[in-house]
């Protein structure tokens, strides 16, 4: 049997990070920057008010309270500032243009608010509430370094500084398709000899939570030639394929018979529990990548996590490898074949210990949703006892 290391090795030596696209804005949520982006302008551009109240020389406030008048009134955006001369203010909005003369905001909250004159009841120093030009991003600083993944704020900063377009490496395209002639969609009735589809969910969800755009195309029964069809038609727009079931040493394993005979597609052993079935390779003129990853729900999502998800990582622009562990006490002792390494399902909880699932079939999914971890059993180890320590991958 092929190692779980090797497997993965391989995995990550064929895939390659996407080629980066001149992306919009819109569509930048979860790419990965292939530019340094930095600011044509200081950030902010031109000294503002940080608060709602009236702009001052610091010079007119050495004798409190004292009344002013109000010779403007200054809005965000306004273009037009009449200067603030010696014992006078000018009412002004957050993120209003400081007017030339002024030095200092004085808060509505430490006035009486007045619009023709203002009675202000507190000193406020020289500089108050006013944000000097630059102090976010001085012009030419870079904001973002390439390889940054885009997030809310990060995309946030790249409109900030005013760019529409940004060169980035898109999230993976992934195709996710089930075989087997027993899945049904949910929300038909079961027939007998019928389940609910559940894989090709969890692995067009895992995609997305990955960082690629999963497309689910469902279930293709057990026909090969159907599996082939379908293949051929959504590989333009994939940039790697996840298929469930169909790869293990039955009858009517279509995953398997319609990819042996490429040649481009292996299907091995992989010493590891849940998931020893496994296919990957590649496909079509592009090399698409190809996880034919076995049926059980379990086993599926596993392989995911394991093998999939660092080949994304490297798809993306990451550093890509085995997933992270945790160490934790386990809270009962475990068991695991010789020579293969177990994921078995588990609760990591806050005082660092994990609890194993007492239901650890491949097929048993209620197990696996109640669980927030993989417990990692090595291949050399069949028990461990309570209260070791055991490495898990968080889910
Ligand atoms: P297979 O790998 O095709 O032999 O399937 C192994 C087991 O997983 C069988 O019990 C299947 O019914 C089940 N299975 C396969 N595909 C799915 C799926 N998409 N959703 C839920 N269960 C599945
Ligand atoms: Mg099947």
């Amino acid at each position: 049997m092929k190692s779980v290391d090797a497997h993965l090795a391989e995995i990550l030596a064929t895939v390659r990070p996407l080629a980066p696209l001149e992306l919009d804005l819109e569509q930048t949520l979860g790419a990965t920057l292939a530019e340094d982006v930095s600011s044509p302008v200081p950030l902010p551009p031109f000294d503002n008010s940080a608060m709602d109240g009236y702009a001052v020389r610091a010079e007119d406030l050495s004798d409190i309270p004292v009344t002013l008048p109000v010779i403007d009134d200054v809005a965000a955006g306004s273009l037009e500032l009449r200067a603030v001369g010696p014992g006078h203010t000018v009412r002004i909005m957050t993120g209003a243009p400081m007017p030339a003369g002024a030095d200092t905001v004085v808060p509505v909250e430490w006035t009486d608010g007045g619009t023709v004159s203002v009675r202000i009841d507190r000193r406020a120093e020289a500089g108050h509430a006013v944000r000097r030009a630059g102090e976010d991003v001085q012009s030419g600083d870079v904001v973002l370094k390439a390889g940054t993944v885009i997030g809310p704020a990060q995309l946030g900063i790249i409109a900030g500084v005013g760019r529409r377009r940004v060169w980035a490496r898109p999230r993976p395209r992934v195709v996710v398709i089930s075989t087997g002639a027993e899945l049904i969609e949910p929300g038909t009735a079961l027939q007998p000899g019928q389940i609910w589809d559940s894989n090709s969910y969890t692995l067009t969800a895992a995609v997305r939570e990955a960082g690629g755009e999963g497309f689910r195309v469902g279930s293709v029964g057990d026909d090969p030639g159907i599996l082939l069809d379908r293949l051929d038609t959504h590989l333009v727009r994939a940039d790697a394929i996840i298929t469930s079931g169909g790869v293990s040493m039955g009858a009517y394993e279509p995953v398997k018979e319609a990819l042996a005979p490429l040649g481009t597609v292996r299907f091995e052993k992989v010493a590891m529990q849940p998931g020893m079935p496994q296919g990957f390779g590649v496909l079509g003129d592009d090399q698409v990548p190809i996880f034919a990853l076995p049926g059980n729900p379990v086993s599926s999502f596993v392989s995911f996590v394991v093998f999939v998800r660092p080949a994304l990582d490297k798809m993306r622009g990451l550093p890509a490898g085995m997933p992270e562990t945790v160490t934790a006490r386990t809270t009962e002792s475990l068991r695991s074949p010789f020579g293969r390494r177990s994921y078995l399902r588990g609760v990591l909880a806050d005082d660092g210990t994990v609890s194993p699932a007492h239901r650890q079939g491949s097929h048993q999914l209620a197990a696996l949703a109640a669980a927030n971890a993989l417990i990692m059993v090595p291949e050399d180890v069949t028990e461990v006892e309570a209260g070791a320590a055991v490495e898990t991958v968080r889910l």
